[in-house]
């Protein structure tokens, strides 16, 4: 049965009763029609009122390009600790429609193990993301004002860094001329749009603890340079109020439920790959507030969404994760291993021992941070016993516990055994939680410190360009930031194709972003792109709707 069958044939309860089961009345909720509401922030000021529970980051080894079953496991995990009479709470990222379009389909989980109404959260759901799309560009309507109203600031047409954006993947967006014809329409200038969840507004939105906190990291933004090359900020444009204003609703996380009835709070999602690619800081501290277990995810692979997580967002946390969930399917490491991705369903022992050394960097990597690891194996119906068996044995050889968890088929029974792992490491009342770099250190010296302990790169080299923002960022006093590499999610390197556990290459950053509201530096590796674009064969192509407004097709 396709995902959307399955999501339309369940019954939802009420969003007043999930609300109950995260401790808030009817009143304290706004919803938005029967089955999804917006978290006011009065409400999560009273959750944070309640002891913490413990939080599970779930993350992955490197995919296959359809994805490993991130959400799905997080999802079933939810409900089988439910199961098991524990108060789980999920705090999961909203989905961006360029995927949805494109290539990968929705990001709400599969099969028994999916939060719901599926349809409306992989679509417009409540509006968060169209409300991010237009205060980005409102934000590029007025800089573009303020030039052709006579330029006060002074500001260089040339050096803007500040781009539109669209929820869409738009291939021909990614480079456009602006203000053509008459002089009524303003500068004529290039400029180019980014996917609504790799812009700077999203990861602000993602990272402010309160009203004031966003309006704050808003008027910090940079916006460009000035021709005698001094900074712009969104505060010299005096605009940080009305931004702010646009987001009013927005800023308020989204409650809605799984399958099997378990709270979700969705909010916030950009991706992992070219931004810090985990849920809003609200959402995480309303779920660690709202029960016995918070479960939240990271995007792609561990080397990318989780490193973001751990050294990014974990500081402006309440609490740094209880444990750590990596999930692998012998699909991807069969993948890694070279098998073709044509041929994933057939057996191939030697493939997956072979691809095992992906999953082994990554477990390498997490233990690290100095909380304890659990691994998901996702079962698909193409996994054969014996596979299974030599994965689970390379597995303990590691010294770590793996549940195979058939969430997909069995829903929050198909997540029990994970589940009692998850309880069982999150007894350990001392995670001791480590950084990987301080914040003080240079920025050249945090980005190799990630690229060679996490990526397992020899070194990094820095384009000329790189070179001359570096000087910038070190002139400006912005290099006490953390780093966020934007790389291919296929590869620890920034090549897609060098899969396993690849050793020995450079990466290569061409790009240095500061990106002050947000608080952290981009590095962009390799070839990576912010606004993606479509493949030849989209899955809008199977996306329909009947007379009934029913819709098929969605994934
Ligand atoms: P991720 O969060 O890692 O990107 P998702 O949870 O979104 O991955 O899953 C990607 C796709 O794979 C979804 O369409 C989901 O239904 C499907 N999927 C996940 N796990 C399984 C499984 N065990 N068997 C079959 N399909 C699965």
């Amino acid at each position: 049965m396709e995902d959307i069958e399955i999501a339309q044939k369940n019954v939802l309860e009420p969003i007043e009763k999930i609300a109950t089961k995260i401790g808030l009345t009817a009143a304290e909720i706004e919803p938005y029609g029967h089955d999804k509401a917006k978290l006011p922030l009065e409400a999560l000021a009273k959750l944070n009122q309640n002891p913490a529970g413990k939080l599970v980051l779930v993350t992955s080894i490197n995919p296959t390009p359809a994805g490993e079953g991130k959400s799905t496991v997080l999802v079933g995990l939810a409900d089988a600790l439910r199961q098991r009479q524990q108060r789980a709470v999920i705090a999961l990222r909203e989905p961006s429609l360029g995927p949805v379009m494109g290539m990968k389909g929705g990001a709400t989980g599969g099969g028994y193990a999916q939060v719901v109404p599926m349809a409306d959260i992989n679509l417009h759901f409540t509006g968060d993301m169209h409300a991010l799309t237009a205060t980005v560009n409102t934000l590029a309507a007025l800089i573009d004002n303020h030039i052709h109203q006579g330029n006060a600031l002074n500001i260089d047409p040339k050096r803007i860094i500040w781009k539109r954006a669209l929820d869409i993947n738009d291939r021909a967006l990614r480079e456009i001329v602006i203000g053509l014809g008459k002089p009524a329409n303003g500068e004529m200038r290039s400029d180019g749009f980014d996917i609504t969840v790799a812009s700077e507004m999203m990861a602000v939105l993602c990272l402010a603890t309160s009203l004031t906190d966003l309006k704050k990291r808003i008027s910090e933004i940079l916006i460009g340079y000035t021709y005698d090359r001094e900074p712009i900020y969104v505060k010299d444009l005096k605009v940080e109020g009305a931004l702010t204003v646009l987001l009013k609703d927005a800023i308020k996380p989204n409650l809605v439920q799984t399958l099997e009835h378990t709270p979700a709070i969705i909010h916030g999602g950009p991706f992992a790959n070219i931004a810090h690619g985990c849920n809003s800081i609200l959402a995480t501290e309303a779920a660690i507030h709202a029960g016995d277990y918070a479960i939240t995810e990271a995007g792609f692979g561990a080397d990318l969404g989780a490193e973001k997580f751990l050294d990014i967002v974990t500081p402006k946390l309440s609490k740094a994760p209880d444990v750590i969930v990596v999930v692998a399917t012998i699909r991807a490491l069969k993948y890694n291993g070279g098998q073709a991705l044509a041929d994933l369903k057939d057996e191939s022992v030697s493939a997956l021992e072979h691809g095992y050394e992906n999953l082994h960097r990554h477990l390498q990597n997490m233990q690290r941070y100095g909380i304890p690891v659990v691994v998901s194996i996702n079962h698909f119906a193409s996994d054969t016993d014996q596979e299974l068996a030599v994965l689970q044995d390379l597995i303990s050889q590691e010294g770590l516990a793996s549940a195979i968890t058939d969430v997909h088929e069995k829903g929050g029974r198909g997540g029990l055994a994970l589940a009692d792992l998850v309880m069982a490491a999150a007894e350990d009342e001392t995670p001791d939680y480590e950084r990987l770099y301080a914040d003080d250190e240079t920025v050249t010296i945090k980005i190799r410190t990630i690229a060679q302990k996490i990526y397992g790169a020899a070194d990094i080299e820095l384009t000329s360009q790189a070179k001359q923002q570096l000087r910038q960022i070190n002139k400006h006093g912005w290099n006490n930031l953390p780093i966020c590499i934007a790389k291919t999610q296929y590869s620890f390197s920034d090549q897609p194709k060098l899969l396993g556990a690849p050793t020995g290459f450079t990466l290569t950053i061409r790009e240095l972003i500061p990106k002050l509201g947000a608080g952290f530096i981009v590095a962009m590796a390799g070839s990576v792109l912010t606004m993606p674009g479509l493949p030849k064969h989209p899955a809008a192509e199977k996306i329909d709707i009947d007379a009934d407004g029913k819709i098929s097709g969605l994934f």
